[in-house]
């Protein structure tokens, strides 16, 4: 079976309602450019409904960027699984790097909050792993990003609700991305972890790669065999950008 290419905007701590009526239609105008492609934006969580509401009669998806990894009570300021669902999110990024390194974002937090996301009906968690510029330079980048996926991934059985993201942090937000070999080669290291894993199925989850992913980028890293779409911060925010972006993964269903 062919995955299908896949493309997740992260507006991280960016946007607001003008911004999502602008790609929203840039986004309805130019789809007929990638229908193959599933394409899934995760603004911040309090404009979920406006992109609901924005998108309603067309193929986008919706995604939140963090979830808490209890199920309800008393978190201030946090948000369950169930209330994103509700709020249109069917995508959660989990294990983002800002959030490792600024937020708490511990291992086994994560672990507990893919639990809550797999636990969630018609929910698919995003996991991110990638390893720092010191790592690399030390060549630990296998063993870190094996180790994130163990720490996550260690108790669950099943990977349909799964997508990875490998986003290496020196090329996040720093427009030095990762080259398409670097990043087919890490990609492939972990479609093994997850075929040794899960068997056949891990040859189904898809692998996104993210970091400084722009227009005149995607083409290359998208042409890689593991690389199935991507995870897009900045140029998620410029509509032709992003459009560009996904047009570009299109080219992975030909
Ligand atoms: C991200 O934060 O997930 C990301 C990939 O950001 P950028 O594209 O800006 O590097």
């Amino acid at each position: 079976m062919q995955r299908q290419p896949l493309v997740i905007a992260n507006w991280k701590m960016n946007g607001d309602r003008k911004l999502v009526t602008t790609m929203a239609e840039a986004l309805r105008e130019h789809a007929a450019d990638y229908p193959a492609v599933q394409v899934v934006v995760c603004p911040p969580a309090v404009l979920l409904e406006a992109w609901q509401q924005a998108v309603f009669y067309d193929q986008i998806y919706l995604g939140a960027q963090d979830v808490n990894e209890h199920s309800h009570g008393a978190h201030t300021g946090e948000h369950s699984c169930s209330l994103l669902a509700e709020a249109g999110a069917s995508f959660v990024l989990l294990g983002h790097s800002e959030r490792r390194q600024w937020y708490g974002d511990s291992e086994p937090r994560i672990a507990a909050k893919v639990s809550q996301v797999l636990a969630q009906d018609n929910m698919t968690a995003v996991l991110c792993v990638g390893e720092s510029a010191e790592q690399r330079q030390q060549q630990q980048t296998f063993a870190v990003v094996a180790a994130q996926l163990a720490a996550a991934l260690g108790q669950v059985a099943r990977c349909e609700q799964l997508v990875i993201a490998y986003e290496p942090i020196w090329a996040i937000g720093t427009g030095a991305t990762a080259s398409p070999e670097q990043a087919q080669e890490v990609h492939a290291m972990i479609r093994q972890w997850l075929t040794e894993k899960f068997g056949s199925a891990g040859r189904e989850v898809r692998i996104l790669y993210g970091g400084s992913v722009k227009a005149d980028n995607a083409a290359a890293l998208f042409a890689q065999t593991d690389i199935d779409g991507g995870l897009i911060g900045g140029a998620s925010l410029a509509a032709d950008q992003f459009v560009a972006i996904c047009t570009a993964a299109q080219t992975r269903s030909s």
